[in-house]
């Protein structure tokens, strides 16, 4: 493979051993990014381990706060969303977690919307009930709510869109506006767009997440998060929250979502155009009352995603009729065959939940009756879709 000159030992085997250098990388070039691994980084001299650090640039200091498989990884997230900064932290929650606690403090408020990703609200609660951090809920769909809930002393503004489970798509232009006006920062839950059909920072946002674990990823083997922004004074508070709490992500993860990234838009794309077959399929389907897809125009705020987005996801949901019971919901997902019942998206395989809503949020979806069935998420992998519609249309047969 290679030839090597021998050099007589100067020390001990095992010293030899440490001390040996790698090869020179010099002349090699190629598509993937090394794994590069590294607790201790090692410095030029003194001189160079005693300069100030820069948080927020490329610095080597320690292999906790970024290394090249880490940063190269940062760098093209920032690339396809179109930020100027960007971290990959443990997970997407982690992601909101970090944003939320670099932007407020005790005394101060922050809304989100009801129907933001779940854990989130659990994150707003255990602010408000250990460190005094207050959150209001408002209607995504209704912006005068925002007006309602806004205080004097709110300082981020959150929103997620298509929102979690029921896809509603706010007028995100409208709450970005009336952030600004009240002097709060704005931030949203991009992982939906997965960074290439929404564009946060083009519509003035402050910060976008993602949940790389769903498409970026793409392979449902890694957890992983990033924070994304345009906004320097912002990311710096990010990245000081992310130094004190010491959050890291291993590079040999990186790698994979490296490597998920090269095919990222195409199956985007293929995922979305199967996820959509399958929820016109359904959509024809009598024991189903409506199907959430921010493509069909029932399902609400479906002119702001027209405006403002440029493609969609693979997930949606769907509401059996009123007559059906939850017991009947879950046997219909029982029933699937190649659906698995999991959480998270954006992997190979087709996932189906039941999901459960509090009734107040169910007044979007109400029949003329004032009557909503059980809802289905269904998420939509790389299988044919021709399978797929056959394995909903037995589970469906089969129970109702
Ligand atoms: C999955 C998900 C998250 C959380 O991502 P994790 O990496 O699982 O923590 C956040 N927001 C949305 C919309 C998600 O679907």
């Amino acid at each position: 493979m290679s030839t090597f000159k021998h050099k007589k030992p100067t020390h001990g085997l095992s010293t030899e051993i440490v001390h040996s250098r790698p090869v020179s990388a010099n002349g090699f070039s190629s598509q993937p990014v090394p794994v590069y691994r590294g607790s201790s980084t090692f410095f030029e001299n003194t001189a160079a381990q005693r300069a100030p650090v820069n948080p927020i640039g490329l610095d080597y200091s320690y292999g906790l706060h970024g290394n090249p498989t880490q940063y190269t990884l940062a760098k093209k997230l920032a690339e396809i969303e179109g930020a100027t900064h960007a971290l990959v932290c443990p997970s997407g929650l982690t992601g909101i977690a970090l944003v939320a606690q670099a932007c407020l403090k005790t005394g101060d408020h922050w809304l989100i919307p009801e129907n933001v990703y779940g854990p989130v609200q659990a994150l707003a609660r255990s602010l408000q009930a250990d460190y005094g951090v207050e959150f209001s809920e408002y209607d995504p769909c209704d912006l005068a709510s925002l007006t309602t809930v806004v205080q004097p002393n709110t300082k981020l503004v959150w929103t997620e869109a298509p929102g979690s489970l029921t896809f509603e798509t706010p007028d995100l232009r409208a709450i970005v506006a009336f952030a600004k006006a009240n002097g709060a920062r704005t931030g949203i839950d991009n992982t939906w767009a997965a960074g290439i059909a929404y564009k946060p920072f083009e519509h003035g946002f402050d910060f976008s997440v993602q949940a790389l674990t769903k498409y970026q990823c793409g392979h449902a083997d890694v957890l992983m998060g990033a924070v994304l922004s345009n906004n320097t004074k912002a990311f710096a508070d990010v990245e000081r929250k992310n130094r004190i709490l010491g959050l890291g992500v291993s590079p040999a993860d990186c790698d994979l979502v490296l490597r998920g990234l090269l095919t990222l838009p195409l199956r985007y794309r293929q995922q979305a155009e199967s996820g959509l077959l399958v929820a016109k399929a359904l959509k024809q389907h009598p024991a189903i009352a409506r199907v959430l897809h921010p493509e069909f125009p029932e399902c609400p705020g479906h002119e702001f995603y027209k405006r403002d987005f440029t493609g969609f996801a693979s997930i949606f949901s769907v509401v059996l009729k009123p007559e059906f019971t939850d017991a009947q919901a879950c046997k219909i997902i029982d029933s699937l065959k190649l659906f698995k019942i999991a959480y998270s998206w954006g992997g190979p395989e087709s996932l189906g939940l039941v999901v459960n809503i509090p009734d107040s949020r169910r007044r979007h979806l109400v029949d003329g009756h004032g009557r909503c069935g059980p809802i289905l998420r269904l998420a939509v992998g790389l299988e044919d879709t021709a399978d797929l519609i056959a394995d909903l249309t037995q589970a469906l047969q089969t129970n109702t």
